[in-house]
C-alpha cells in the first residue's frame, strides 16, 4: 500500500513554512481572490511564487484552493489567474465551480483537484470527474468509512479526505446563512460563521424581547458543529486507501498548523512501521492547539454522523510564544521570535519539528543588544534565552 499524502493548510507564508517543516507533503493555499477564505492572510502573487520555490525545494507539492462559486464578473480575472498559477508551477488547482474546471482545463495544463465544495458523495460523480479531466477528487465530508471504501473499489481517480479540522453543518461548506443573514457569501470566501452564534427567539410583537433557548446554561448554539479528528481511527482511514489526507484550517495559527501536522506526520508513520496505537502524547498535542470538542464525524458512521453538535466554544491548552529562530550550541541559547508574552520564571515547552517536546523555566533572557531583560512584552521582539537542551530551528515556545 501507498503512504498517502499529508496535506496541510496553509493561510500565509509562514504557515506554509511551519507545515513542510514539521513532516507534510503537500499544502494548500488561496490567493488574494477566489479561494473560500476571503478574510485569511491569502498569497500574493510574489508570495506564490515564493511558496512554489519552498515548497519544490523539498520535493514536496503545493495546491491552490480556486474553490469559490464564480459569477460572470469573476471570470476574466478567474482566467487571468488561473494562468498565472500554471506559470507559477503550482501542482494542481481546487476548484468546485464547473466554470472554473472548465477554464482551468481549457487555459492551463494544471492537473485538477475537485474540492469537497463540490459535494461528491458517489461513485459515478467520481467517474464523471475523473472522465471531466480531474486527477483527484476531495470527497464530501458527509460519507462514512464504508462509503469511502465502495467509491474506492470502483475508481481509478485519486481521492482526498478531511482527517482533521473544523465542520460546519451546511453539506460540505454549501451554505446561505452567513449570505442571508449579513450579505457575506460562504461560496465566496467570506463566511461570517454564522451558524457558531448565539441564537434567541423573539416573538414578532415583542421586538427586543428576547426568549432564550434553552440548549445549556450558556445559551442555544443549535447549529454548532464539533471538530473533525480521525486521529483514533488512523488505521482504519488508511486502510481505506485513499491518496491524500487532509487537515483543515487556514485560518488557523502556526502553533495549530505545526502541532496538527507533526501528530498526523507521526501518526501515519507509525501505521507503516507497523506500530500504530493512538498515543498519549498525540492526543495531548491536539489538545494544545484551538480546537472544539472533536469528534470522528461521519466516518465511522452507518450515514448520520455521531455527535457532531457542540455548545462549546474553542479552546487550547497552549499560549503560543515565539518561534526559534537559531540556536547556538556553544553558549546554549536560543534566537527567539516573540509572538505572545513571556518572563524570567515561567515554565515553557518547546514543539520541534522532528525532536521531543521538552518543559523548561526561563532563566536567562537578553534583548537584541544583549542586554538582560526579565520580560518580553512586544510581539515580534526578537530575544535570546538560554535553554536546557539544544533545540531545533522553528521550534516553538509555549506555555
Ligand atoms: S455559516 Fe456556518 S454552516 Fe454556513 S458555511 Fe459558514 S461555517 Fe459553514
Amino acid at each position: 500500500m501507498t503512504k498517502p499524502e499529508l496535506l496541510a493548510p496553509a493561510g500565509n507564508l509562514e504557515k506554509l513554512q511551519a507545515a513542510l517543516i514539521y513532516g507534510a507533503d503537500a499544502v494548500y493555499f488561496g490567493g488574494k481572490n477566489f479561494s473560500l477564505r476571503a478574510y485569511g492572510d491569502n498569497f500574493t502573487r510574489e508570495e506564490i511564487l515564493q511558496a512554489v520555490e519552498f515548497t519544490h525545494a523539498l520535493g514536496k507539492k503545493i495546491y491552490a484552493a480556486v474553490n469559490i462559486f464564480a459569477h460572470n464578473a469573476d471570470l476574466d480575472a478567474l482566467a487571468d489567474y488561473l494562468t498565472f498559477l500554471d506559470g507559477a508551477g503550482v501542482d494542481a488547482v481546487l476548484v468546485s465551480d464547473l466554470g472554473v474546471f472548465a477554464l482551468a482545463k481549457e487555459l492551463t495544463g494544471l492537473k485538477i483537484h475537485v474540492s469537497t465544495q463540490a459535494n461528491v458523495t458517489n461513485r459515478r460523480a467520481v467517474k464523471f470527474f475523473g472522465e471531466l479531466g480531474a486527477s483527484r477528487i476531495v470527497l464530501a465530508r458527509e460519507l462514512s468509512r464504508a462509503e469511502i471504501l465502495d467509491i474506492k473499489a470502483d475508481c481509478a481517480t485519486e481521492l482526498e479526505i478531511f482527517v482533521h479540522g473544523a465542520m460546519c453543518i451546511s453539506y460540505s461548506g454549501r451554505c446561505w446563512l452567513s449570505k442571508f443573514l449579513t450579505g457575506r457569501d460562504a461560496n465566496r470566501g467570506a463566511c461570517t460563521h454564522s451558524c457558531r452564534w448565539k441564537y434567541q427567539l423573539v416573538e414578532e410583537t415583542r421586538a427586543g424581547e428576547y426568549f432564550p433557548v434553552g440548549e445549556d446554561e450558556r445559551g442555544s448554539y443549535v447549529m454548532n458543529s464539533k471538530d473533525l479528528c480521525l486521529l483514533p481511527c488512523l488505521d482504519k482511514v488508511i486502510a481505506s486507501g485513499v491518496a491524500s489526507l487532509k487537515i483543515e484550517g487556514r485560518m488557523k495559527s502556526v502553533n495549530y498548523v505545526a502541532g496538527v501536522v507533526k501528530v498526523y506526520r507521526a501518526a501515519i508513520d507509525a501505521y507503516f512501521d507497523g506500530n500504530f496505537i493512538v498515543r498519549d502524547e498525540w492526543l495531548a498535542e491536539l489538545d494544545k492547539v484551538a480546537h472544539r470538542p472533536y469528534t470522528t464525524g461521519f466516518f465511522l458512521s452507518d450515514g448520520a454522523p455521531t455527535e457532531i453538535h457542540s455548545t462549546a466554544k474553542p479552546r487550547r491548552s497552549a499560549d503560543f510564544l515565539g518561534i526559534v529562530r537559531a540556536f547556538d550550541g556553544s553558549s546554549m541559547t536560543a534566537t527567539i521570535e516573540q509572538r505572545g508574552r513571556f518572563a524570567v520564571g515561567e515554565r515553557v515547552e518547546f514543539l520541534q519539528p522532528h525532536g521531543r517536546t521538552f518543559s523548561q523555566t526561563l532563566t536567562d533572557m537578553r534583548d537584541a543588544d544583549g542586554l538582560t531583560i526579565s520580560v518580553a512584552p512586544h510581539a515580534q521582539q526578537v530575544v535570546t534565552i538560554r535553554v536546557d537542551e539544544p533545540v531545533e530551528i522553528w521550534s516553538l515556545m509555549r506555555k
